[in-house]
């Protein structure tokens, strides 16, 4: 039997996708399309540049390395940016979709257990924030639907309170691997529910659930107020809690804010432990990150100083910390650069203005003047020249590097470069890049010039 390009290719993804991390597999392979097998060659379409490089890099020999096992023969791959999807624009790849998301069944499903092997207390990071909500966690994966039922956990989003919620759960099965796990987001549940009314098959969803020894129901604030789910829902809470079976929920508030849920529900919500979770202090991020970057064997490549640059700016979330990560590494394999704090704040330039952190200081010291400044410092020219409409060799070469920079570093519209240079048009301003872009692959004392420059220009606001 001859596979064809596409179903040896998801072979191979399906494999990887049992041993890399979701994230991972999600930002960077899941986007990847098969074009076409030669022999043992298979080539594989990327949406850019970036991805393709970086999939070439990080991905290629680990995926040929399960050929053998998945396809029966050794292969090659070879990434290649898909044409058609060139132009889109390659920040996208950051924003995967939320695992909360991307990991439900589809409606009609027998509930399952879509446990992310990750989530476990292992890799959970422990501090003030969460010190309640974890210790109460571990208490019920130690004993199942004896101490706390239910377990109520709430928090803002990105604190971790899915991942806990499964960690309860692999340590069950862990000890008991017959145990029946149902994980489920409160809008399938939800779904399935409506879905069964309409089909009069209510009985058949009531066993399903009710047949389950450990509940796992996230984001119960999604519980639609109408009564006829939260009736359903409250009688397979009875029917569950009666039997000695735990129950967890998360929300992200507690159950007495929850609008439009019922008395007796928010009554029944309170029984067991209510735990919150909160934001980590600046200890606990840079702890959360250590842990993130030993188990991704990142140790080496991630300074001790980044990561504390990272935790000092990136304070919103668990997750975004953990997006922050991905996307310094990405832009340094983009960049060809090691990871550093200078690097780190260049990539995380629009998450660190998000979070309102560019003082007006700062603002002030990374500006297109002083960025113009260092380049005819740089060049022995003077900024005037720099802007000025002349075409001598002299001043060419300096006025192109000026906008690269300040392309890069400030991320302004080609329109805007143009503007700060004597109201050049766009695509001057476009042959500029270009021109920088191959003088850097091609020139190395022009190369380092450059990156001597970018140094200057980083430290202009450390
Ligand atoms: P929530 O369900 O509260 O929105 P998640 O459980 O989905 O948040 O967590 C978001 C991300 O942050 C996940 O990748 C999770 O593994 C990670 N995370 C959250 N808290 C911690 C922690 N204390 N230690 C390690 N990772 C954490
Ligand atoms: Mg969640």
């Amino acid at each position: 039997m001859t596979l064809t390009a596409t179903e040896t290719w998801s072979r191979l993804l399906d494999r990887a996708r049992l041993e890399l991390p979701e994230q991972t597999y999600r930002t960077w392979l899941e986007p990847t399309e098969a074009l076409e097998l030669e022999g043992d060659t298979i080539v594989v379409a990327a949406p850019d540049r970036f991805a393709a490089d970086w999939n070439e890099s990080k991905h290629s020999q680990y995926l040929a390395s399960l050929a053998p096992l998945a396809l029966g023969h050794p292969i090659t791959i070879v990434f290649r940016v898909d044409e058609e999807r060139k132009t889109r624009p390659q920040m996208d790849l950051f924003v995967a979709p939320p695992p909360d998301q991307a990991r439900q069944t589809a409606p009609g499903d027998a509930p399952g257990v879509q446990l992310s092997a990750r989530y476990t207390f292992h890799n959970f990071v422990i501090g003030k924030s969460n010190e309640l909500a974890a210790a109460a966690a571990q208490a019920v994966a130690a004993a199942p639907g004896k101490v706390y039922n239910p377990l109520f956990i709430y928090g803002d989003t990105g604190l971790g309170k899915t991942h806990l919620m499964q960690a309860v759960a692999h340590e069950i099965m862990q000890r008991a691997p017959s145990t029946r796990v149902c994980f489920v987001g409160t809008e399938q549940f939800t779904n399935e529910l409506v879905a069964a009314i309409q089909k009069r098959s209510t009985p058949e969803f009531r066993r399903r659930y009710r047949e389950t020894d450990l509940l796992l129901l996230d984001d119960v604030h999604f519980l639609k107020r109408t009564e006829a789910t939260q009736e359903e829902f409250f009688h397979t809470f009875n029917a569950l809690y009666e039997a000695g079976r735990q129950i967890i929920l998360t929300s992200d508030r507690p159950p007495s804010e929850i609008p439009g849920l019922e008395a007796r529900l928010v009554s029944r919500f309170q029984w067991g432990m209510v735990a919150d979770i909160e934001q980590p202090d600046l200890e606990h991020r840079i702890a959360i990150l250590q842990n993130k970057a030993r188990l991704d064997h990142l140790e080496l490549t991630i300074p001790e100083d980044v990561i504390r640059f990272i935790a000092e700016h990136v304070r919103s979330s668990v997750r975004e910390l953990e997006g922050s990560l991905i996307r310094l590494l990405a832009y340094a394999s983009l960049k060809h650069r090691d990871v550093s704090v200078s690097l780190a704040r260049e990539a995380l330039r629009d998450k660190l203005r998000l979070n309102g952190d560019s003082t007006a200081d700062e603002k002030h010291a990374l500006s297109v003047q002083s960025i113009q400044q260092l380049v005819a410092r740089e060049f022995s020219i003077n900024v005037e020249g720099l802007r000025s409409k002349s075409r001598t060799k002299q001043l060419t070469v300096p006025r192109q590097v000026a906008m690269f920079l300040i392309r890069e570093f400030l991320g302004l519209q080609l329109v805007e470069i143009g503007n700060a240079f004597g109201g050049r048009d766009h695509s001057t301003v476009i042959h500029s890049l270009e021109r920088v872009q191959s003088l850097l692959a091609s020139d190395a004392p022009f190369n380092g010039r450059v990156e001597s420059l970018r140094k200057s220009i980083s430290d202009l606001h450390t």
